[in-house]
């Protein structure tokens, strides 16, 4: 474990039994308050990609916006939400994705990638990668060229991380 992994790690807050008994939620508002593990876990995240043009972050709502923003300012790219259904006020593609007990929609907007634009998919947390795997379908129906997937926090037991790469994806994490 490095200085950094055990930085951040210590940065994160856990909240047993929240959203739902047995569960232990992964808070990183601590995180997101502590100024010096902010700067580093963004820095951690954008540093592969040096030297790389990226045309886009898409950020899934909406812990991935606060941390999609901070890298599409570090990369000088553009920024892309990724919504809950009906939130989008112009023409949107939406696409069903599965959570944990059931499903719901996420969307963006039509015409909010370019076909063949460098695109980073950001959000804070993988667990099954239902949510990530929603967003990277999205992104690929839009013609995006999907350079990798990034994320603070990976709960390797949950799958995700396999579960994006059997799409094709590479994905970037900080911390297990
Ligand atoms: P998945 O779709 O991979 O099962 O779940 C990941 C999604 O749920 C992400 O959008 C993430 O923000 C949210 N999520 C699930 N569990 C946690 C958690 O413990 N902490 C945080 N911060 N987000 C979580």
């Amino acid at each position: 474990t490095s200085s950094l992994q055990m930085e951040l790690t210590a940065a994160i807050r856990n909240i047993p039994d929240y959203p739902k008994p047995g569960i232990m939620f992964r808070d990183i508002t601590t995180l997101l308050g502590n100024p010096r593990a902010f700067r580093r876990a963004i820095d951690e995240l954008v540093h592969p990609y040096a030297g790389t043009k990226i045309d886009k972050i898409a950020g899934v709502e909406a812990r991935g916006f606060i941390m999609g923003g901070a890298m599409a300012h570090q990369m000088s790219s553009g920024f892309v939400p990724i919504r809950k259904k009906g939130k989008l006020p112009h023409d949107t593609v939406r696409i069903a994705y599965s959570l944990e007990y059931g499903v719901d929609e996420m969307e963006m907007h039509r015409d909010a990638i370019t076909p063949g634009e460098k695109v980073i998919l950001v959000d804070d947390l993988i667990a099954t990668g239902g949510t990530a795997e929603g967003a990277v379908k999205l992104l690929t129906q839009m013609g995006a060229d999907i350079v990798a997937a990034c994320f603070i926090i990976d709960l390797p037991d949950l799958g995700g991380r396999k579960k994006l790469e059997a799409l094709g994806v590479n994905v970037h994490t900080l911390i297990e």
